[in-house]
């Protein structure tokens, strides 16, 4: 792809034709399938995660193994259906033994990401973990510190960083401060701005 301009003149169907030919960085090497994204194509919430795991290199499609279920679980706590947002990654492909991706393979397939964001054109951007929201923020700051606050994306989406739902499998407490506490909280302040900005 030679730029974000010539990806945000494509459809989305035409952007994952594009993707899943990709070989621009070197985990194109590793992947069994690409994992573009998917969902509702007029969401007002679309979420980003850091990169696919093995079931979704498997199956191609994002968040279907046990972080997508305990995902589906945060949704539908506030009545969010995975059908009504839009998930995609950082990076398209399975970063090889769930590593954290590069920096030079989030920036490789980062114009596939703003094209994406760019045709979505959601309201409220949900970044899952430090990743997506060091990326999107560029920051060095944690998702301890930058959870559950608003952040404007170059003065327009709403960007709301939450804890990635991997690290809240990983952490089984209910208790009040502990990450799934403070999730189970993020997640209806995130349906309130919406609720709110549908009657507005
Ligand atoms: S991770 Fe992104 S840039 Fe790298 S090969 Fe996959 S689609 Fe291309």
């Amino acid at each position: 792809m030679d730029s974000l301009v010539s990806a945000t003149k494509l459809s989305i169907t035409q952007l994952a034709a594009q993707v899943n030919e990709c070989t621009l960085c070197q985990l194109h090497k590793t992947r069994t399938n690409v994992v573009f994204g998917e969902g509702n194509l007029n969401a007002a919430l679309m979420l980003i995660g850091e990169g696919p795991g093995e079931v979704e290199d498997q199956q191609g499609r994002p968040f279907v193994g046990p972080a997508g279920q305990k995902l589906d679980e945060i949704l539908a706590s506030v009545g969010i259906m995975r059908e009504e947002v839009y998930i995609t990654n950082v990076v398209k492909c399975r970063p090889p033994g769930n590593r954290a991706p590069l920096p030079e393979e989030m920036e490789r397939c980062r114009p596939y990401l703003e094209a994406q964001i760019a045709l979505i054109n959601p309201q409220i951007i949900l970044s899952l973990g430090n990743v997506p929201t060091r990326m999107l923020l560029e920051t060095n700051d944690g998702i301890t510190m930058l959870r559950g606050q608003f952040k404007r994306w170059r003065g327009g989406i709403e960007i709301f960083p939450i804890f990635h739902p991997s690290y809240l499998l990983r952490y089984q407490s209910r208790e009040k401060g502990s990450p799934k506490y403070l999730t189970w909280i993020d997640i209806q302040k995130v349906k309130e701005r919406l609720d709110r900005n549908r009657t507005t």
